[in-house]
């Protein structure tokens, strides 16, 4: 009774893999006459071609040079751009909107909302250990539909931390070599060192990182970029420095060799610059991705009265947000490897949305549109060491790829005119990565303290 038997099968199938559906497309995918923008920083190249075959590039260049396989899904591409699927190396995969208040539970509706804007690999840098590993092992084996996740696990804070519920708290340097292994032993990506660690402490956890091949990048607010902690033998920033920066600070980092993510979305919300005017809550990666309860305790945020204490921080945070833009370009203009990242999410940075963003600021900081899209493509992958695998349109390259209306190598913001998404070699329904009542479960963000200055 064999058409039986592989009936049976078929049909046990189905029940054990109910995520079948996320495995890539053995077809062949052949993007024709598009304009290409591949991410190295180079003029886009006119009436290209991009073959995916399963999750690889297998060819991206002139489309006269292009073998499309018949059988082949072709998508026609003339007038639009065909980048690189884009990175975002600071994000919280907490949900919740506020950045504080957390939703767990509703991760679909969050990674969905970071797809539907073409993000499809992120770095997280601070979260609950065990739930970032899980999310991370559930994307990476295919069964749940995300972006490929990074992550550093908790941070490593000292006594007092200043999120006690996403970091592990060193009290002595006796405990370094202890906390270092476990960090080991459960595969994070980079260790992320975090405020109240002195520059004594962080000297001794960065030697036992090393010592494990683990790179260590660090917040400590607006000491970020201060050479005392650039000799404390770190690797990266998680964030731009918002202080004013000499051009010998610019070289230490330049000449260690560390990298910094840019983060000017998040200084730009601390500045409440962004909440001065809501029209970008109608913006189609936030109106279509976002539950409106979110939306509707934004507006309120946004409108409400500050004391004098926050209207000081606030006013700090612009000036802050100044500087950082200066020192991005500064930073990149001295040759220092630079990535973009977001910090999402905190209230009015939305997981998706605040790549697009980031990339706007970055042009308004100085880059060309052709840098910002670098840095949110090849100098992501360049940070995880990974510029081999992903990040790129060149042959051999992971299959994630976006296309959009019109020249965002002209005109930033075209990049939020996404037409289409492929991750891993497979182009995603874009329509059922939208937020549905019906669907996502209304999980309430918990906790939630806007008047914290904590970032
Ligand atoms: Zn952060």
């Amino acid at each position: 009774m064999r058409p039986r038997k592989s009936l049976l099968i078929l049909m046990a199938l189905a029940v054990l893999c109910p995520f079948q559906n996320l495995a890539a497309q053995e077809k062949q995918i052949a993007i024709l006459h598009a304009r290409l923008i591949d991410g190295l920083g180079g003029p886009p190249v006119e009436d290209a071609a991009v073959i995916l075959q399963a999750n690889k590039i297998t060819y991206a260049g002139a489309a006269s040079g292009a073998r499309v396989t018949q059988g082949s899904q072709v998508i026609e591409a003339k007038g639009k751009t065909v980048m690189p699927g884009l990175a975002d190396m600071h994000v919280h995969l907490t949900g919740g909107w506020d950045g504080i208040g957390t939703d767990l539970l509703g991760y679909q509706r969050y990674l969905n909302a970071m797809l539907y804007a073409g993000i499809t690999t992120v770095l997280d840098t601070g979260n609950y250990q065990p739930w970032v590993l899980q999310l991370r092992q559930e994307a990476a084996s295919g069964r749940l539909l995300s972006p490929r996740i990074y992550c550093t696990g908790a941070m490593i804070d000292a006594a007092d931390p200043a999120w006690p519920d996403l970091a592990y708290a060193l009290t002595s340097r006796a405990q370094i070599p202890e906390f270092v292994e476990r960090d080991k032993r459960n595969g994070v990506d980079l260790i992320k060192g975090y405020a109240n660690l002195s520059d004594r402490m962080l000297r001794r956890l960065v030697q036992e990182a090393h010592k494990q091949k683990l790179r260590v990048v660090i917040d400590q607010w607006e000491r970020n970029g201060s050479p005392d902690l650039v000799q404390t033998g770190i690797d990266g920033f998680a964030h731009a420095p918002t202080r004013k920066m000499p051009a010998d600070d610019i070289q230490a980092i330049k000449e260690n060799g560390l990298f910094v993510i840019t983060t000017l979305t998040v200084e730009e919300y601390s500045g409440r610059r962004r909440l001065a005017d809501l029209k970008f809550l109608e913006e189609p990666f936030i109106a279509d991705t976002t539950p409106p309860w979110f939306l509707t305790d934004l507006r309120a945020e946004a409108t409400r009265n500050l004391s004098e204490a926050e209207k000081s921080e606030v006013q700090q945070a612009a000036a802050g947000f100044d500087e950082m833009k200066r020192n991005v370009k500064k930073l990149l203009d001295a040759g220092v490897l630079v990535a973009a990242g977001t910090d999402a999410p905190y209230p009015g940075v939305f997981q998706g949305e605040a790549l697009h963003r980031e990339m706007e600021l970055l042009v308004a900081a100085g880059l060309t549109p052709l840098q910002a899209i670098r840095l949110a493509t090849f100098n992501a992958a360049r940070i995880m060491n990974a510029e081999e695998e992903w990040g790129s349109l060149q042959a051999g390259r992971a299959a994630n790829v976006v296309i959009v209306a019109g020249n965002p190598a002209e005109r930033i913001s075209d990049s939020r005119k996404i037409e289409a998404v492929i991750l891993n070699g497979r182009l995603l329904d874009r329509s059922s990565l939208k937020f549905d009542a019906k669907r996502d479960p209304g999980f309430r963000a918990v906790g939630g303290n806007f008047s914290s200055p904590l970032q």
